[in-house]
């Protein structure tokens, strides 16, 4: 059957998938949603002698119908090669009370890479079936993670271009570091003065800039999207959930059929979303349990039916969640609204003059499957203790923010049912947040004497994405306001490298 996908916010014209992931974001300001979400047509007690390959063509090709087998198996295996540290790709472990599913075995050390190694060979498939010929410009605003991800994953990818915008006072220093040492002569970094929302609002005001677009057209290029909002992100998202589910049942953990519930760290709210249409696809999930850091809106969100973004932006030790409009928020708006383009378009303006807007009692009633709470700074840095002292494991500071929200959840409801945390990032990529956790002994050591330390602690090996950064020179240096982002573009591609 063939997917469509069409606009949150429009009147219903239908793209293809190849067409919607060269897009990016619709032109009325919507995020793409397929016309309906398919079903595995693999039962799960099959998949769980899949590889994650395999697993992957049956999810994505369900999804991404306008691609051949042949395209979309060769996007497969140029995605998920070596580049992971590890043949599972995502491996679950049993730790404390969880399964925790480690999406950092890519080549930037955060779950971004299990859909932003994909996404660059998805893209230039789709623009040479829709017979593209302008250069393609990934514009992505990052909290720290999509930033790198995205760029090593486009870097010298033939007829594409990529300009990254992060917070400049609010990434770790390594994730800045792996930033600002990116190769590839069509890769570009700008440090903007602001937080993670302002760098997100800017890149869709350029989105949505008539004048831009037309500079652009005449100078050969056209936009598109890295970050969630791009259709192509999510899709590949949703493989992981049912490949972990598949992993349950493999290790003889669950029965067939048997419920689980998920935690997931979240921020812009795509990977839970992926876990959500995971389940609408036919694995058997009960609670999405939603977990925000002290940049809690999400939790507000789900206790009163308030969507108020009207508040204090806090940096915390988990950058990459520290967002206060959650973009992918809108896709489950629209299907709790029952599909209905203008109720939701309504909301997402309220939210953009307002700052705020507010959910009908019977789309609250939809939400039945969510629940929602955050965990401070002291309790995320408690949980990474716990755990290690508890078991020897170490997890980074957003995985931290799941398990202890988890245990919160299970404090409050006795429920027990079997639970996957996503692990959305290597503890390496947030050294000094995770070894102040452990132990306030470490506060004077250097950055990457504290990569060795926690080498040492973990049991694990240095990943090849911090070696490489040791020593790297630095080679982006762009610094700009959230006004300037524009013009910054056009200078960007009026040069060439
Ligand atoms: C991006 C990110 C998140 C948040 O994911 P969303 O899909 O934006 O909700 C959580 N943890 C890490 C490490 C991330 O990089």
């Amino acid at each position: 059957m063939q997917v469509l996908y069409k606009s949150t916010r429009g009147t219903g014209e239908e793209l293809t998938a190849s067409q919607a992931i060269l897009k990016g974001l619709a032109e009325d300001g919507g995020l793409f949603v397929p016309t309906s979400i398919p079903v595995l047509e693999t039962s799960l007690e099959e998949l769980s002698q899949k590889s994650y390959q395999e697993v992957a063509y049956e999810v994505m090709s369900r999804f991404l119908t306008d691609f051949t087998e042949e395209e979309l198996k060769a996007c497969i295996s140029k995605a998920y090669d070596e580049k992971f540290d590890t043949r599972e790709i995502a491996p679950l472990v049993q730790k404390g009370d969880a399964y925790y599913l480690e999406l950092f075995h890519g080549a930037t050390i955060a779950f971004k890479d299990m859909a932003l190694s994909i996404l660059p060979h998805l893209m230039t498939t789709a623009a040479k079936k829709n017979h593209a010929e302008k250069e393609i410009v990934i514009l992505t605003a990052t909290s720290g993670d999509t930033g790198k991800a995205a760029m090593a994953g486009f870097a010298d990818v033939p007829g594409t271009r990529i300009i990254v915008f992060y917070p400049k006072n609010g990434v770790s220093p390594i994730q800045e570091k792996q930033m600002l040492t990116q190769k590839g002569a069509n890769t570009y970094v700008v440090g903007i003065t602001g937080n993670f929302d302002d760098a997100q609002t800017g890149v869709k005001k350029m989105f949505h800039d008539k004048a831009l677009a037309e500079k652009l057209d005449q100078a050969g290029f056209q936009f598109s999207s890295a970050n969630s909002i791009n259709i192509g992100r999510l899709v590949p998202q949703v493989v992981y959930y049912v490949y972990a589910y598949a992993s349950l049942l493999r290790q003889g953990q669950i029965q067939n059929k048997e419920t689980i519930n998920v935690v997931v760290p979240t921020g812009n709210f795509g990977n839970i979303l992926a876990a959500y249409y995971a389940k609408q696809m036919g694995v058997p999930i009960g609670k999405f349990i939603c977990a925000s850091n002290e940049n809690k809106v999400l939790y507000d969100f789900f206790c009163t039916g308030c969507y108020d973004r009207n508040r204090e932006f806090m940096l915390t030790n988990s950058p990459s969640m520290d967002i206060l409009i959650s973009s992918n928020l809108e896709r489950l708006i629209y299907r709790i609204a029952g599909n209905d383009a203008e109720k939701n378009r309504n909301l997402m303006e309220n939210l953009a003059q307002k700052g705020h807007y507010e959910i009908t009692e019977d789309m609250k009633a939809a939400l039945g499957e969510f629940y929602g709470n955050y965990a401070s700074e002291e309790e995320t840095a408690e949980a990474i203790k716990n755990l290690y002292e508890k078991t020897g494991y170490v997890m980074d500071t957003h995985t931290a923010v799941a398990s202890s929200v988890y245990e919160k959840y299970r404090k409050e409801t006795g429920d027990t049912t079997k639970t996957v945390i996503a692990s959305t990032a290597s503890p390496f990529k947030f050294t000094r947040s995770v070894m102040n956790a452990i132990d306030g002994k470490f506060e004077a050591m250097g950055d990457f004497e504290l990569v060795d330390e926690l080498s040492r602690l973990a049991k694990r090996a240095v990943p090849k994405a911090i070696e490489e950064i040791r020593t790297a020179p630095i080679l982006h240096n762009r610094i700009a306001s959230v006004e300037e982002m524009p013009e910054v573009v056009l200078e960007i591609l009026g040069s060439s490298k």
